[in-house]
């Protein structure tokens, strides 16, 4: 009684050991293979390594092994290593303020060797020899003699066996093997300085030599994007900006080909990114994301990396200020080379992402600011100066002087083979309509929207798939929506919009065996692909040959196209489905979509007719029955509405005949 008593009524708080402990901090730090792989690496790039090999087996489950040529450890500082907050790179906390190592923390070998059995060999320049040391969970170390060159090596096996909820959290190999190769590339683009080997078992996936940038970025992403880049050098304020843009030819519709470096760390920034995106705006199609690798130098002193452990998110003194150096950096080369005429950037214009919008929300009648890339509204701060050049002068935004024969022509492939006339021939079927309950979701809300409140008669679905129309009966704006006279009003459709919902619904089906979808090729055609894309192939290689795809794996980086679905242009082949497989990849890292709705979307978006392609009537017509046919026609699969409805009611308001 006694015992239970001190137990329950008065001491509740212990100290946790410091196993636990190592425990806990290993959930910060260690999430995944990659994680364990980056700060593995970030270890050996501060020991002043300039040749790293990294070697997984199972995706870096059941091995990570790290070789490098660094500086080695001494045996007690191989034995203190492993302790916790034990770190050779801070000593005070002013040296907090300008970390110039990746590390810090001295968290990361405490925490693996929480959740691993880890070995560790590691020897200096001049030693006699090495040392080796086996820490395992629950187990006291040992250390002892070993015979290797200068550099250290660490093995981390069976990661997270003693803790099978984080084993079991952890996603297919393929998954978790695209995330290393992910980190991989940035480590490599980062450090063109460095020898980077990286191995999948016994499979070489590079080795590249210290080399100019250029040169790294041609071996990593291929002839066809270094062909297109242009370099990026500026200065100002003691903050540097450089390194390489692509050419509008080879922007692309996702963010994938987007790296920024902070004193060379790996950064992700939505704001930064619109900053370069801000200086190519007018040069690219609609919703293209330049390609860029851009380097920042900067004094660390101006900004905070301690925001989170993963580190990727960053803390600028005055993000505007770097905003608008970027700005300036990209501009200036595209001027320089001649993409954009007599560009006048000023000191105080940038387009900042952050606007000011008047808006009714307010009762004050005040300003808001509002970030245009995600809508999220931004309480104006108390002290917050109207002059301040936060936010540019409406005057001032269109400051460009662009001459017309710099316009790349978004409109130059007109080509009429989008619509076979029986485009979708498969008849409703309403039992098998549950394939995607979100899409329910979307399409009455766009329903909604369409047919709203407002608007007293409502038609129905039925009576929408029932209209017949005459080909004159079409007309197209700014090749980009649709007018369609209907006898009770006009139906404005998004061209690119309803045709991606048109083709989701058929990937779906093809994926479902209901028909095939493959037009054969003459001439196979072989892509090169890298580590990422070949992971992804991979994992969905079934899915993407039910859509009407034949691929055959030639190699690691090689693959070879012999069917493409009936939608794809010919000639376009090899990039639809590269773009695909990118669009894929944002989906699931994104907004984690499932797989197979994920692909087909992926699919529709890049085989649809885009905005800016002219439609000749019967195509218009043709798309319009396709859609009618659709199960869920009113929403395109990412859920914006693909058709607005003015009724004769409606005009007759607006024209003030009631
Ligand atoms: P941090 O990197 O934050 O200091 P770590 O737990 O990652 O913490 O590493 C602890 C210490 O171990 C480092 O400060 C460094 O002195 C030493 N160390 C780790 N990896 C290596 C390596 N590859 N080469 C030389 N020393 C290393
Ligand atoms: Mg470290």
């Amino acid at each position: 009684m006694e015992i239970n008593n001190n137990i329950s009524k008065s001491n509740k708080i212990t100290i946790l050991s410091d196993f636990i402990a190592n425990q806990i901090a290993a959930g910060e730090v260690v999430q995944r293979p990659e994680s364990v792989i980056k700060e593995l690496i970030e270890n050996s790039l501060d020991a002043a390594a300039n040749s790293i090999a990294v070697i997984v087996k199972d995706a870096g489950k059941q091995l990570i092994h790290i070789v490098d040529n660094g500086t080695g450890m001494s045996q007690d500082d191989l034995a203190l290593s492993i302790k916790r907050h034990a770190t050779s790179k801070i000593f005070n906390a002013e040296d907090l303020d300008e970390i110039r190592t990746f590390g810090f923390r001295g968290e990361a070998l405490a925490s693996i060797c929480s959740v691993a059995n880890v070995e560790i060999r590691s020897s200096q320049l001049n030693d006699e020899h090495g040392w080796k040391l086996i820490a395992e969970p629950m187990k006291t170390d040992i250390i002892e003699p070993c015979i290797m060159d200068k550099g250290t090596q660490i093995f981390v096996r069976n990661l997270f066996y003693n803790v099978p909820a984080r084993r079991k959290f952890l996603k297919s190999n393929i998954t978790e093997f695209r995330y290393i190769s992910d980190t991989m590339l940035k480590f490599a683009i980062s450090m063109p300085e460095i020898r980077f080997t990286f191995y999948d078992s016994d499979n070489l996936i590079f080795d590249v030599f210290p080399e100019p940038l250029d040169k790294r970025i041609g071996k990593l992403f291929g002839d066809n994007i270094a062909k297109q880049i242009i370099p990026v050098d500026y200065a100002e304020r003691n903050i540097r900006v450089f390194g390489f843009i692509g050419s509008p030819e080879i922007a692309k519709q996702t963010r994938s080909g987007q790296y920024f470096f902070l004193n060379k760390r790996s950064i992700i920034s939505k704001s930064l990114s619109h900053a370069v995106f801000s200086s190519f705006e007018h040069l690219l199609e609609n919703n293209r994301n330049p390609f860029f690798i851009l380097f920042l130098e900067l004094d660390p002193k101006k900004y905070d990396v301690n925001v989170h452990p993963q580190k990727h998110e960053v803390k600028f003194d005055d993000e505007r200020i770097i905003y608008s150096i970027i700005h300036r950096a990209v501009a200036n080369s595209l001027q320089r080379h001649g993409l954009i005429a007599d560009l006048i950037v000023s000191e105080n214009f940038s387009k900042s992402p952050i606007e000011k919008e008047e808006t009714s929300l307010n009762s004050n009648n005040d300003l808001l600011l509002v970030n245009k890339m995600t809508g999220e509204i931004i309480n104006p701060n108390p002290n917050y100066n109207q002059n301040n050049n936060y936010n540019y002068n409406s005057s001032q935004r269109y400051n460009y002087n662009y001459t017309k024969n710099n316009y790349p022509n978004p409109n130059n492939s007109l080509t009429s083979n989008h619509f076979q006339t029986n485009d979708i021939e498969t008849r409703v079927n309403s039992s098998a309509n549950t394939e995607n309950s979100n899409n329910t979701n979307n399409s009455i809300s766009a329903f909604d929207y369409m047919f709203g409140k407002s608007i007293p008669e409502q038609i129905s679905t039925e009576l929408f798939n029932q209209i017949e129309l005459q080909e004159n009966d079409f007309w197209q704006l700014n090749n980009k929506y649709i007018f369609v006279s209907v006898p009770d009003g006009v139906l404005i459709i998004d061209q690119h919009a309803a045709h991606e919902r048109v083709l989701y619904e058929k990937a779906i089906k093809a994926m479902n065996k209901e028909f095939a979808n493959a037009q054969e090729l003459l001439f196979p055609v072989r892509v090169q692909i890298n580590a990422i894309q070949s992971s992804i192939i991979r994992e969905i290689l079934e899915e993407i040959n039910s859509i009407g795809y034949t691929i055959g794996i030639i190699t690691e980086s090689e693959i070879e196209i012999s069917s493409v679905p009936l939608d794809i242009k010919s000639g376009y082949e090899a990039q639809s489905l590269i773009e695909i497989i990118e669009l894929y990849e944002e989906g699931e890292k994104l907004q984690h979509r499932e797989q197979r709705d994920n692909l087909a979307a992926s699919f529709s978006c890049k085989a649809a007719i885009k905005t800016g392609e002219q439609l000749s009537k019967p195509e218009m017509k043709s798309l319009f029955r396709s859609i009618q046919k659709c199960k869920m026609p009113y929403s395109c699969p990412h859920g914006r509405p693909t058709i607005i409805k003015f009724t004769m009611q409606e005009l007759d308001k607006r024209f003030e005949r009631t």
